[in-house]
């Protein structure tokens, strides 16, 4: 855990959230300021800061990441479209620097994105 990082704060219960899923590697709450009808934020419990510092050791982590992700787009009935986002440094837009997976749906998408 990083004590300046907000997400590990949420993960901690120092910061509230709505928590969507939670386990052992991989925890999910509703986005603050949701850009879709369902808007969801995927972390690993591992604090990275984003996706460059993952290593090969993390292969499955960030394979589980986009499973949960999948199970709860179908949980949240997202089938006819979803998408889901990982934004990486300043440029990309990435405003939070703990590695999070977008989970968007419940509307219609464009591509390519903005
Ligand atoms: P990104 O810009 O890819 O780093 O995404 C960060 C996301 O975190 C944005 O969509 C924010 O709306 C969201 N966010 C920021 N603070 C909170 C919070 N306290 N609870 C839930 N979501 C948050
Ligand atoms: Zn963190």
């Amino acid at each position: 855990m990083d004590p300046d990082c907000l997400f590990c704060k949420i993960a901690a219960k120092k910061i509230p959230a709505k928590i969507l899923h939670e386990d052992a590697d991989v925890f999910a709450f509703a986005d603050i300021n949701p850009q879709a009808p369902t808007h969801i934020l995927l972390c690993p419990q591992k604090h990275f800061a984003s996706l460059n510092e993952a290593s090969p050791e993390d292969q499955a982590l960030l394979g589980k990441l986009q499973l949960v992700a999948a199970d709860l787009a179908r949980k949240h009935n997202l089938l006819p479209g979803y998408r889901t986002v990982i934004n990486s440094g300043a440029g990309a837009g990435q405003t939070v620097f703990h590695l999070h997976v977008h989970l968007l749906g419940g509307r219609e998408f464009a591509w390519p994105p903005g």
